[in-house]
């Protein structure tokens, strides 16, 4: 019955980490933070079919903001509107979790959560100094939401 495998789908949400359903970082789109929004750009943007973009400064792990596609709806390709300043506008805060955080917990900060439906999954690298802090991917509500609903 799909009622019980929805209800059985939930109960393993405790059971499963943010890491195992996120998207890992080298697959993600993202634009780095200094680039420009020309015809080209704006293009890929929109083909990429995503509507939240994550904004990086250097290295694509340095996640500084996420771009949302409605953003973009009063810039003009020919005005070659730096990303930074659009970025500077809107302000879109990030949300952040660590790895192992289980779903169950996931969904409820997203359900609670002012910050969107997107969450960036950072890992702990513990070395001989201060603790490091290394982002390995992000995971949104529908990655929740599927391992939910397709659950035998
Ligand atoms: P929406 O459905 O709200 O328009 P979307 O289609 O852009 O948003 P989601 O539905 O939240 O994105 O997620 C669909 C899948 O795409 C999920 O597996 C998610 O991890 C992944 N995803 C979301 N944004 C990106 C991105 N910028 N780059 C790569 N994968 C992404
Ligand atoms: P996103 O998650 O990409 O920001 P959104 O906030 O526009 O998308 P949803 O998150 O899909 O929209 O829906 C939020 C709530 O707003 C839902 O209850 C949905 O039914 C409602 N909603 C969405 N679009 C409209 C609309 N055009 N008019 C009225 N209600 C809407």
């Amino acid at each position: 019955r799909e009622e019980v495998n929805i209800i059985s789908g939930a109960l393993d949400l405790r059971k499963k980490k943010v890491c195992d359903v996120m998207t890992k970082l080298k697959d993600c789109f993202m634009l780095p933070i200094n680039s420009i929004l020309d015809f080209e750009t704006m293009s890929e943007i929109v083909k990429s079919g995503y509507s939240r973009i994550p904004v990086y400064e250097g290295a694509r792990g340095n996640i500084i903001t996420v771009l949302f596609i409605k953003d973009l709806a009063f810039v003009d390709p020919d005005d070659n509107t730096p990303l930074r300043t659009l970025c500077q506008y809107y302000q879109n805060p990030c949300n952040f979790v660590f790895e192992d955080v289980t779903l169950d917990v996931m969904l409820k900060q997203f359900k609670e959560g002012h910050k969107g439906h997107m969450a960036f999954v950072q890992r702990i690298e513990e070395g001989d100094g201060d603790p490091v802090y290394e982002t390995v991917g992000l995971v949104t509500l529908e990655d929740v939401i599927e391992e939910m609903i397709q659950a035998e």
